[in-house]
């Protein structure tokens, strides 16, 4: 059964926005929430700069700082890091190659929005599974806008 990521409608919202506003180049931010037994359930956003200035259209990264940042906010509000999100810009909402080998995060949802011509299309969610780098896949995931 594939696991489901629930999202208040103003982050999914917000989310979407954040790739219009930054095209042609890629956003990214944190997703803070709750970890479920179906899915992740998405409380706030933390936007993140994208530090990779050398080709910010087809690849993110988000800095280590801000991410210490984001899991201080969240443990401050009893939150978990519960995934990430970027932008493709004129690129289908579908992991990248450069996306797999970078996400190490198990358990987390990657959400990935396709922004064509400036504007948000399709969103799609990715959970990466597995235990260690050897064996992690990504699993689609259903969006539950709630
Ligand atoms: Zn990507």
């Amino acid at each position: 059964m594939a696991a489901v990521l629930k999202i208040g409608k103003a982050e999914y919202d917000a989310m979407r926005a954040h790739g219009e506003e930054t095209y042609p180049h890629e956003c990214c931010g944190v997703m803070l929430g709750l970890v479920g037994e179906d899915g992740n359930t998405v409380a706030e956003l933390i936007r993140a700069g994208n530090t990779r200035t050398d080709s910010a259209h087809n690849r993110y990264h988000i800095d280590p700082s801000e991410l210490i940042k984001a899991q201080r906010e969240g443990r401050r509000k009893g939150l978990d890091i519960v995934g990430f999100y970027h932008s493709h810009p004129d690129h289908p909402a579908q992991w990248s190659q450069t996306d797999f080998a970078e996400a190490h995060w198990f358990g987390c949802s990657y959400v990935i929005t396709a922004v064509a011509q400036g504007k948000a299309e399709v969103t799609n969610s990715f959970g990466l599974r597995g235990t260690s780098d050897d064996g992690k896949r990504f699993e689609d995931e259903r969006i539950d806008v709630v």
